[in-house]
């Protein structure tokens, strides 16, 4: 990443070298960076493709942040936007009052989602709204039923789920923990399901095995949920080994424990399946979704209830009253029909058939893996990662200050 913004710089005007830093405390962006470095700044995207204020042109092989789908410049999003911003540019979604589109949007999304029954969904803004909303819909549903002490959540190294409070305590990378007192004593983590040497199957087994001696040691009534992305996305491309899921679902189950499905990267097609849930035989209990939602274009993420768990939350509600929890801009109308439309265009252009299709070729990048600095290139569909390593071990990567 330096070394890209490092050669960018080089090739911007005099008068623009000239100005040192920016004014922004940038995201995962170090504090001498937005002092010392100038910004690559992007002012306008085409298809797959992106260009900075010199007009110059860069493949943007991430899709933004793997939410970009439809590309840049997609007329038919920027016209639903249009047309809502136009009609209702806000109304919000408190107290049973909602919009169209929000209502809309909830009932497509139950109909696509097919790997397990839904009943209802929760809108948030984000990914990380997303699983902080999971968190304390799981609390309140255990709370309903009685059991103030089934609370701790149990999550996976490596994992990335978010960057609030909760959802970076869920997250398994250290970055997110170390300087901010996290995780939050509640969240547990086991292991990364990166296998190596052992057969898949044995690995598997060993993590089920793993997982459910956490379970035991920290006691079955305290452990409310389990999450997981099908695939790990930013933290490194980890894709379950074979009988991963069944297995680890099957302990899931065996202590009454919630299964929260991350699909904030895999839905939408990117695995070459509607969700990362179909791929893998996952039937969760709550769904996080967002990026692809709308192809980015306006924020917006959405968590999926089961039956059950609904179930809980209406008949509870006389006890408990309300369910105390929103945003201003849950359900914004602008974002659930820039969504809708988004979904539209998935069925109408069969976006499966495209990753499907697209996805042999793009894979064949693994080709390079016997290359000496390559430890191992993971992926499946759309998805991949390069894992550089300097001894052929992907559990022994470069040091940190090579990559500095
Ligand atoms: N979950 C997963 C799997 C993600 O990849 C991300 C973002 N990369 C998030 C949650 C958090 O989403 P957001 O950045 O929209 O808060």
């Amino acid at each position: 990443m330096f070394v890209l913004d490092f050669i960018c710089s080089l090739s911007l005007p005099i008068d623009i070298i000239s100005f040192k830093g920016h004014d922004m405390l940038a995201p995962f962006t170090a504090g001498w960076q937005t002092t010392d470095l100038n910004p690559l700044v992007i002012e306008k995207s085409e298809g797959s493709y992106v260009y900075d204020t010199n007009g110059k042109k860069y493949l943007d092989a991430l899709a933004g942040l793997w939410c970009n789908t439809l590309g840049g410049n997609e007329p038919r999003l920027v016209a639903a936007a249009t047309k809502q911003l136009n009609t209702l540019p806000f109304y919000h979604s408190f107290w049973n009052r909602t919009t169209k589109p929000s209502l809309d949007l909830a009932s497509e999304l139950l109909e696509m989602f097919t790997a397990n029954k839904m009943a209802k969904v929760f809108f948030a803004n984000s990914g990380s709204e997303a699983n902080d909303s999971q968190v304390k819909l799981v609390w309140y549903y255990n709370n309903a039923l009685g059991r103030p002490n089934k609370k701790k959540f149990i999550a996976r190294t490596k994992a990335y789920h978010g960057s609030t409070l909760i959802s970076a305590s869920l997250s398994g990378l250290p970055a997110l923990h170390q300087q901010f007192d996290l995780p939050a004593p509640f969240v547990l983590h086991t292991d990364c399901p990166h296998y190596w040497r052992e057969t898949e199957e044995e690995f598997s087994t060993r993590l089920a095995n793993n997982l459910e001696n956490l379970i035991i040691k920290e006691g079955p009534d305290t452990i409310a949920a389990f999450i997981a992305e099908p695939v790990i996305g930013a933290g490194g491309v980890i894709l379950p080994p074979a009988t991963y899921f069944e297995k680890i679902q099957a302990v899931v189950k065996k202590y009454d424990i919630l299964f929260i499905a991350d699909e904030v990267i895999c839905g939408f097609g990117r695995l070459g399946t509607m969700f990362g849930c179909d791929k893998y035989d996952i039937k969760p209990d709550l769904v996080s979704v967002a990026k692809a939602l709308s192809s980015s274009y306006m924020p917006i993420a959405a968590v999926l209830v089961s039956p059950e768990v609904n179930d809980v939350i209406y008949s509870q509600s006389n006890k408990l009253g309300s369910f105390s929890h929103g945003f201003t801009y849950s359900g914004h109308p602008v974002s659930c029909a820039v969504a809708l439309e988004t979904l539209r265009i998935y069925k109408e252009r069969n976006i499966l058939e495209s990753v499907n299709t697209l996805a042999p070729k793009f894979q064949r990048v693994k080709q390079f893996s016997d290359s000496p600095i390559i430890g191992e290139i993971r992926g499946t569909g759309l998805i991949l990662g390069t894992e550089f390593t300097d001894n052929k071990s992907p559990n022994e990567p470069f040091p940190p200050e090579w990559v500095q």
